[in-house]
């Protein structure tokens, strides 16, 4: 579904210049589920922001999908990114004053520019899919730190992506709940063929993952 080749990142200039990411070759097929692994500082946000097209690496190629998105404009990256990707952060992310199913709907009505009937079905779907279904009208501050997170995943599932990108997605949370969120992973990754590119520190986190992507100082160690 991806494929880079080359790409490389440099963050400041000058004196102050500094290569994150040093000619990474990576791709991944569709249905695929990948930890990403390495020390702090390695490069994994940086690869997985740039691969979720919301920064532009430096060089290299970067393709997807048939799209070749070094070559695209800002307004092409942006509606590829709404229709193709999903995200989850180690930290939810969910907007305090909406519903945990407003938030589920979010990104499926910011894109149309309004909600409607099919999104909140959708969105409730979903919510019954990560075991929240009977959440579905509570606010973030009243859910657990997993049952967030649980919100997020589906948040992210809204718009049918072929690839979510994960940086860190249990790292905020016990071992339990970390469990809990992987296995949903898991489950979404067999019955949607969702592929999920995930970042961990967390040996146990990325054991359960079929396939594991290690970087150090921005390169590709094992892949
Ligand atoms: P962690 O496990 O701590 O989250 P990471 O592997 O995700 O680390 P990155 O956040 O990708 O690492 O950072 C990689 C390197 O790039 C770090 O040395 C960081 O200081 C540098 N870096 C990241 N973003 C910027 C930026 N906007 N400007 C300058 N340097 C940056
Ligand atoms: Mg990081």
């Amino acid at each position: 579904i991806f494929s880079v080749s080359g790409l490389t990142k440099r963050f400041g200039e000058g004196e102050a210049e500094v290569l994150v990411l040093k000619g990474i070759d990576l791709s991944m097929a569709a249905g695929e589920m990948a930890a990403l692994l390495g020390p702090s500082g390695s490069g994994k946000s940086t690869l997985l922001t740039i691969l979720g097209t919301l920064m532009r690496a430096s060089g290299g190629t970067h393709d997807m999908l048939g799209v070749d998105l070094m070559q695209a404009s800002e307004g092409q990256r942006t509606k590829f990114r709404s229709k193709h990707l999903g995200f989850v952060f180690q930290f939810h992310h969910l907007l305090p004053d909406l519903s945990a199913l407003e938030n589920v709907m979010m990104p499926a009505a910011c894109a149309a520019g309004r909600e409607t009937r099919a999104m909140r079905e959708r969105a409730t779907e979903l919510l019954d899919a990560v075991g929240l279904a009977d959440r579905r009208d509570y606010r973030p501050s009243a859910m657990s730190g997993g049952q967030r997170q649980r919100v997020a995943v589906a948040r992210a599932l809204i718009n049918n992506p072929v690839l979510v990108l994960a940086d860190e997605p249990t790292g905020n949370l016990d071992r339990q709940s970390a469990d809990h969120v992987m296995d949903l992973i898991r489950s979404i990754n067999q019955t949607m063929a969702t592929s999920f590119l995930i970042s961990t520190h967390d040996e146990h986190i990325a054991g359960q993952c079929p396939r594991r992507i290690e970087l150090l100082d921005g390169r590709i160690v094992r892949s």
